[in-house]
C-alpha cells in the first residue's frame, strides 16, 4: 500500500472502463491486460459479494524499482520491477512450467493482491502489516479462483493456470510459509480469514470485513488508532475463541519462514545475484518474526504516532523502494 500520489504520465487510454496511464511503451502490453483483470475483478466482486472496490485506474510508469502498490481509494500505481519481469509474465513456457513457484509474483495473483488492499484497512495501526497483508493475499487467492471459474486460463495472455498458483499460495500460507513478495507477518491473518470462511462462507468474509474497514483516500497514514473497532469486529464477527487461535501463534525464526531459493526468485527479477541474496538472507536467519494477529489494545498514543510519521517519511524519501508488497 502507499499514499495517494498524483503524478502526470505521458500516455492515457481507456481499457474496458479502466483508465491506464504509462510513460514507457514497453509496459503497454502487460498493462492493458492488468486493466482487463481489474475490470473483471470489479464485476466478479460485485456479482458474488454485492460489494466492490470499483477500481478506476492503474498507472504503471515503466520499468523501475519498487513494484506496484494499491493507491486509495480506487487505483493502483507504480512500476514493473525489471525487463526480466515483463519478459517472464509474457512468456508462455515460463508461466506454464509446472514447477513455477507461487513465490514468483505471477501477474494475476500479484495484481489481485494489490487490488484486495482496496477493500480497505482496519483503523488500527498494529493490523496494518499483519491483518492487511494477510487479507490481501487471502482475498487474491479467492478472487483468482472466481475469475478462473468464469474466464478460464485465457484471461491472461499467454494463458496459464493462475488458479493452480492461487491454490499453492493458500497451501504455502496455511503451512506457515509467507510469500516473499508480500509480508512475513501475513500468516496469522491468512489463517484467520481461511477459518472464518469455513465457518461462515466466502460471501460473509467479504461482506463483513467491508463493514469494518475504511477506504478513504488518507486511510493509510492519517487516521486515528482505534482498537475499539477491532474489538467490536472480533466480538461480533470472528469470535474471541477463534481469534485467540491466531493471536497467540508463537513467533518464528526468519529461517523457518523462508527458503533462500524463494528469495533468489525475487533476486533474479531485481538484478541481485544469488550470492548477494544468499548473504543478505543469511544475516536475517536468526531474526524472530511475529506472525500472529495482534490483540487490540488501547495504547499510549505517542509511540504509535511517531512510528507512523517515520513510516510516512520512509515512503516519501523512497527508502522502501526495494520492498515489493
Ligand atoms: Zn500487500
Amino acid at each position: 500500500m502507499r499514499e495517494n500520489r498524483k503524478e502526470k504520465s505521458k500516455y492515457q487510454e481507456d481499457v474496458s472502463g479502466i483508465l491506464i496511464n504509462y510513460n514507457d511503451t514497453s509496459v503497454h502490453k502487460a498493462l492493458t491486460q492488468f486493466a482487463e483483470i481489474l475490470n473483471v475483478a470489479n464485476q466478479v466482486s460485485r456479482d458474488n459479494f454485492g460489494i466492490s472496490p470499483d477500481l478506476k485506474w492503474i498507472t504503471i510508469y515503466g520499468i523501475d524499482k519498487g513494484g506496484f502498490n494499491a493507491v486509495y481509494p480506487q487505483g493502483i500505481g507504480g512500476n514493473l520491477w525489471s525487463q526480466q519481469y515483463v519478459n517472464d509474465i509474457l512468456d508462455s513456457a515460463f508461466l506454464n512450467n509446472p514447477r513455477l513457484s507461487c513465490q514468483f509474483p505471477d501477474p494475476v495473483n500479484a495484481m489481485l493482491h494489490e487490488y484486495s488492499h482496496l477493500y480497505g484497512i482496519f483503523p488500527y495501526h498494529k493490523w496494518m502489516s499483519t491483518e492487511s497483508e494477510g487479507w490481501a493475499t487471502y482475498s487474491a487467492t479467492r478472487l483468482s479462483k472466481l475469475l478462473f471459474q468464469k474466464y478460464g486460463a485465457k484471461l491472461w495472455q499467454p494463458a496459464y493456470d493462475y488458479a493452480r498458483i492461487a491454490d499453492s499460495i493458500s497451501e504455502a500460507l496455511l503451512s506457515g510459509r509467507p510469500l516473499v513478495w508480500s509480508h512475513p507477518e501475513e500468516i496469522g491473518a491468512f489463517k484467520m480469514w481461511n477459518n472464518y470462511e469455513q465457518k461462515a462462507g466466502l460471501q460473509n468474509v467479504f461482506k463483513n470485513r467491508w463493514q469494518y474497514a475504511s477506504r478513504d483516500e488518507y486511510a493509510v497514514f492519517v487516521r486515528e488508532n482505534n482498537p475499539s473497532v477491532v474489538n467490536d469486529f472480533i466480538n461480533t464477527i470472528i469470535g474471541q475463541e477463534s481469534f485467540n487461535q491466531v493471536s497467540t501463534l508463537p513467533s518464528k525464526k526468519y529461517d523457518d519462514l523462508y527458503k533462500t531459493d524463494d528469495w533468489k526468485i525475487i533476486g533474479k527479477l531485481i538484478n541481485i545475484s544469488d550470492d548477494e541474496m544468499g548473504r543478505h538472507i543469511g544475516q536475517m536467519k536468526m531474526r524472530e518474526i511475529d506472525i500472529n494477529v495482534p490483540e487490540p489494545k488501547q495504547n499510549a498514543a505517542g509511540i504509535e504516532s511517531i512510528l507512523m510519521i517515520s513510516l510516512l517519511l520512509l515512503y516519501v524519501f523512497g527508502t522502501f523502494k526495494v520492498r515489493t508488497r
